[in-house]
């Protein structure tokens, strides 16, 4: 094949001057116009009292944070929330799900099984709808990165995401949130499990929405075992008992759960 460029000029097409990289100082970009132009060098000391006094006349956008915090996006990765049912129940299942989908190794779940024994005979009682509920609960707020995998992983919605951000503190302890800070509070008309299931219906039903408040036989349930307990009694403070989820409240005393220090997780934050 014939060389086509034989006779041509193939060097590179040389560069305009001082655009190329390491050329001599004098000849970069820049180097003619700041070398002209007398006034703007006599004036360049100044030119930044010109964007100050400029600023002065614009509205104020401080953030007068935290007397007035500013509203997060709707979807904002905030604060985890375990819900509830509308009848109270909890929707955590135990199934651990959201601890093996979390990349930081953040959460800790123990579940136990549900036991609809009567409370008089020795039964543990029933937290939640189906076989087992989360017995402990913790997020490590020191590894959490907020990414959202957990909830994603939820096969009950159990677990989501509030807007609450505000999530410093000087002891790392108090950033390990446990269940009874993450359990969603008591909403008007739930009661404190442990109660059995609504009548007739099964764990599927919860799933499905059929439940939408107590009824007569979970409310005559919860009397009659409130009523057979003082106000010191276990229950009354017991496990999933506990309508605390109060944001930033850390200094909550805790109930019958076991605290961070009595886990593996607690050992190691
Ligand atoms: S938001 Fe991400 S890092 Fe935080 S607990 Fe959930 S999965 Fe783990
Ligand atoms: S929060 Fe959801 S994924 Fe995690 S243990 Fe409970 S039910 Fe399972």
């Amino acid at each position: 094949m014939a060389d086509d460029t034989v006779g041509k000029d193939v060097s590179p097409k040389s560069p305009a001057r001082g655009s190329e990289v390491g050329a001599p100082r004098d000849q970069r970009p820049g180097q003619d116009d700041r070398s002209k132009g007398f006034l703007s060098e006599l004036f360049a000391p100044v030119a930044g009292f010109g964007v100050s006094f400029s600023t002065m006349f614009r509205k104020v956008a401080t953030e007068e944070y935290p007397e007035k915090p500013r509203p997060t996006a709707p979807r904002f990765h905030g604060r985890h929330q375990l819900n509830r049912y509308p009848d109270g129940l909890e929707k955590c299942i135990g199934c651990e799900l959201c601890a093996w989908a979390c990349p930081a190794d953040a959460i800790l779940v123990e579940g136990a099984d549900n036991d609809d024994t009567p409370l008089d005979q020795g039964g543990k009682g029933r937290f939640s709808p189906g076989e087992r509920y989360g017995r402990v609960y913790q997020i490590n707020y020191l590894r959490c990165i907020f990414c959202g995998l957990c909830i994603e992983a939820c096969p009950t919605r159990a677990l989501t995401m509030t807007n609450f951000y505000e999530l410093a503190d000087n002891d790392r302890g108090k950033l390990i949130f446990t269940k009874d800070q993450l359990l969603a509070p008591l909403q008007s008309g739930m009661l404190p499990p442990p109660f059995p299931m609504s009548d007739g219906l099964e764990e599927r039903d919860y799933y499905q929405g059929k439940v939408s408040e107590p009824t007569a036989a979970q409310r005559a349930y919860v009397d009659a075992r409130d009523a057979a307990h003082d106000e010191d009694d276990a229950y009354a403070g017991g496990p999933g008992n506990v309508g605390a989820a109060v944001p930033g409240a850390h200094d909550l005393v805790h109930s019958t759960h076991p605290t961070a220090a009595e886990t593996r997780e607690g050992a190691n934050p």
